[in-house]
């Protein structure tokens, strides 16, 4: 469907899993929608499964810059974040960890107290109003064990991981919920086990909204879907609700505008931000819905590491699916192991490309050529935790500039002690679990650039401590939405993405009914 740039429109900025769904939650309802997407459509026949050149065929490589005591910023300076620039949004490039939040997760102010240097909050929504979301995001991704869904078969990896984990006495671990079909559903395969699809899954059987929610969108004549148009600024109208976003056509570099009734947005927690700091405007002096000072601020990544294992027999840890292999008996909260929150292990893969630039940034010698020497023989983990929100950890807009010459964002990350002594906790575990199982070097591997972008917009009760209400609708301006990520108001253990859809879901439901009654 084309929609006239003049007709005042939904316009959905961002087509990763919150843009996506939110799109498709409305055009479904008859509401049509302009999605505005930064990136290109990169298809499956299109994508190139080889570490970089798949790399820079989908990553978002304008210009970042970083700032603080975490150890990325030293790693790598210039690429803070691991994102995506194409329809689909970051899940073209996700794994496939699909757990929920567990009920305490949404109130953690409450469950762990004041935490010195924090800045937790609890949700202004709970476990149980989210968990009907919960089932329709599992059900839209089709995560296993969820639904009467079969779970993926075992992996050499998971098969290392499960066993070092028993021996160890740990109880729960699988090798889901997870984001790709064991067996058909929902018009997909099931997987072919064919390992790597980080690099974009040409056989289809891993969800992403490139693969449902937009072809969908598209079906029902109401979306109308413009790849490779950026926004750079949202306007609004004298009394202060929004009525416009422009957009730069990244082939011409031709600048348009599109008429809005409704702008949600959902740029990752990284460009969501950016995009309402370069929308201020003499009536909005610090950006778009900002009275709170709450923009940018409170950014989470979630607590990572990695620990691989070489052992004296292959192990052929990159056949089947990369992360299909959770322990979470880690993940409750226990403060008697030195921190609040808790932590999963699950299992991961690199290529040998990947594996030489991420395994010790920077490293060499003999311990490091063993490993690579040793790569078929390798097993491998990744720490993911929740890390606590800090006010200043936040996205500004620095002095440098992209392409377009606008502000890049930087992203400013100290560690907080919490984080730290989560990270050894899991270091130390990891190596115990593969030291069981007889392996012959350990390798404690530092945080990749961050893949899990959270907070910046997040939820609050009171319009004082965030930017959004429970609805992800700003507290400022009614007609501003934002619907992804980045109104998480804590990140809680696991991974993000179904709880990303689960809220969009829920936002596109709500917004549906206030446009349908004439409330907005
Ligand atoms: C290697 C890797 C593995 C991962 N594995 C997992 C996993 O196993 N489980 C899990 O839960 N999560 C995983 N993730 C994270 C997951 O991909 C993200 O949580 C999720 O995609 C975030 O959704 P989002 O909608 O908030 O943002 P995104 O998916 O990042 O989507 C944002 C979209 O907005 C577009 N955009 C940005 N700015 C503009 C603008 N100004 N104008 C127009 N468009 C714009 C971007 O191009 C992008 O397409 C992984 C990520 C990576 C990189």
């Amino acid at each position: 469907m084309k929609i006239d740039k003049k007709e005042k429109a939904v316009v959905v900025i961002g087509t990763g899993p919150g843009g996506a769904t939110v799109a498709y939650e409305l055009t479904k309802r008859g509401i049509p929608v302009v999605s505005l997407e930064a990136g290109p459509r990169i298809m499956k026949e299109d994508y190139k499964n080889d570490e970089w050149p798949a790399f820079s065929q989908m990553a978002w490589l304008d210009k970042r810059t970083m700032t603080g005591n975490a150890r990325v910023v030293k790693d790598f300076n210039g690429l803070p974040t691991w994102l995506v620039k194409a329809v689909g949004g970051t899940a073209t490039h996700w794994a496939g960890a699909t757990p929920r939040f567990l009920d305490y997760e949404w109130k953690t102010k409450s469950t762990y107290g004041n935490v010195k240097g924090a800045s937790l909050l609890d949700w202004p929504v709970d476990g149980k109003s989210m968990k009907p979301y919960y089932v329709k995001a599992e059900d839209a991704i089709g995560s296993t064990h969820r639904g009467g869904r079969p779970p993926l078969p075992a992996n050499n990896n998971y098969k290392v991981f499960a066993e070092g984990a028993k021996r160890n006495g740990y109880k729960f671990y699988a090798t889901g919920p997870y984001g790709t079909n064991a067996a058909p559903y929902d018009g997909r395969p099931g997987s072919v086990q064919d390992g790597f699809n980080f690099q974009g899954d040409k056989n289809g059987s891993k969800w992403n909204p490139n693969v449902r929610e937009i072809p969908r969108a598209l079906k029902t004549g109401k979306l109308d879907l413009r790849p490779n148009s950026q926004a750079v600024q949202i306007t609004h109208d004298r009394n202060g609700k929004v009525d416009g976003v422009l957009y730069i056509d990244t082939k011409t570099k031709a600048l348009h505008r599109q008429e809005a009734k409704v702008v949600c947005v959902a740029g990752n927690s990284i460009e969501t931000p950016r995009l309402f700091l370069m929308s201020a405007s003499s009536m909005f002096p610090n950006g778009l819905a900002n009275s709170s000072d709450q923009v940018g601020r409170n950014y989470m990544r979630h607590l990572t590491g990695s620990v691989y294992a070489r052992f004296d027999k292959p192990v052929n840890f990159y056949r089947g699916e990369t992360m299909a292999g959770f322990l979470a008996d880690e993940v409750k909260n226990n403060p008697k192991r030195g921190f609040v929150g808790g932590y999963y292990l699950e299992t991961l893969a690199l290529g040998p490309s990947f594996m030489g630039a991420f395994l010790e940034p920077g490293g060499w010698g003999k311990k490091f050529a063993d490993m690579m020497d040793g790569y078929r023989n390798l097993a491998g983990m990744w720490i993911v935790g929740e890390d606590m929100p800090q006010a200043n950890n936040r996205i500004t807009l620095g002095s440098a500039k992209d392409a377009f010459g606008l502000p890049a964002p930087n992203v400013h990350f100290d560690d907080h002690p919490n984080d730290t002594a989560m990270r050894n906790h899991a270091y130390n575990v990891g190596e115990k679990i593969y030291k069981s199982v007889g392996a012959k070097q350990t390798w404690r591997t530092t945080p990749y650039p961050h893949t899990h972008n959270l907070g910046t917009m997040r939820m609050s009760a009171k319009k004082k401590d965030g930017v959004t209400n429970k609805w992800g609708r700003c507290h400022d301006i009614k007609n501003l939405f934002v619907s992804d990520g980045s109104v998480m108001t804590t990140g809680a253990a696991c991974n993000p993405t179904l709880t990303i859809v689960a809220l969009a879901i829920r936002q596109g439901e709500y917004l549906a009914d206030q446009l349908k009654k004439g409330k907005i």
